[in-house]
């Protein structure tokens, strides 16, 4: 079961490929984790990404390929995953195909309204990276996250110049892979905007129906 989660920045690719992960005991490869993890221990990987990261900017597509290759490679992956944050482009599309053989590929589609709302407002523990929001999911004590302790800020990416970036990269660059993908019959598009239960009722019996012939 080898699934590519597109979408653009706050669609919540990311979590419903957590709950999907934990339901279907496949991993969630993330490559902006990848790179993160990369930056926190101060890799050259890290040292790299990081300025195109923190502008909402795309990392150079041979950067990012050999952290994804190594995470594909580990044993974990072989009876599938759900690859989210990759490809973000035609030439890394095209990158994925020679490399694995993709089952689906679910397309997140959210407005923009909705995107300002849940990116702006999102917060994240520099210790333990949990995510809050400032409306929805407010942390008790201002800063502090209510997991660990550790430092609750907003991600540097997360700031408005840097997303009116992202978003902008992500016209240009990702959304033509909506058409290339419809195009192979691969595609499935799902209504974003929706809250994560509803998103979840729509999503699930796909991955469901997968599973099975896996
Ligand atoms: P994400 O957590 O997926 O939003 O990724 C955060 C950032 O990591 C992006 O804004 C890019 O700078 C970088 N990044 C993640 N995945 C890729 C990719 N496939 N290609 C290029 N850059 C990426």
């Amino acid at each position: 079961m080898r699934i590519v989660l597109l979408g653009a920045p706050g669609a919540g690719k990311g979590t419903y490929a957590r709950l999907l992960s934990e339901k279907y005991k496949i991993p969630h490869i993330s490559t902006g984790d990848l790179l993160r993890q990369a930056i926190k221990e101060h890799t050259a990987l890290g040292a790299k990404s990081k300025p195109f990261m923190d502008q909402g900017r795309l990392v150079p597509d041979e950067v990012v390929l050999r952290p994804l290759k190594k995470r594909l490679g580990e044993p974990d992956a072989r009876n599938g995953f759900l690859l989210d944050g990759y490809p973000r482009n035609i030439h890394q599309a095209d990158t994925l195909a020679a490399l694995e053989k993709i089952d689906k590929v679910i397309s997140f589609e959210v407005s923009l309204p909705v995107i300002m709302e849940r990116i702006g407002g999102r917060r994240t523990c520099e210790k333990c990276a949990s995510i809050f929001h400032v409306k929805n999911m407010p942390v008790k004590v201002e800063g502090v996250c209510d997991k660990c302790g550790g430092r609750v800020y907003q991600r540097k990416d997360e700031t408005p110049l840097a997303l009116e970036i992202r978003l902008e990269t992500y016209k240009k660059e990702t959304s033509p892979l909506v058409e290339y993908y419809a195009q192979k019959g691969m595609l499935m598009r799902v209504n974003a905007d929706y809250p994560i239960e509803k998103v979840n009722l729509i999503i699930d019996p796909i991955i469901s129906e997968l599973n099975k012939i896996r």
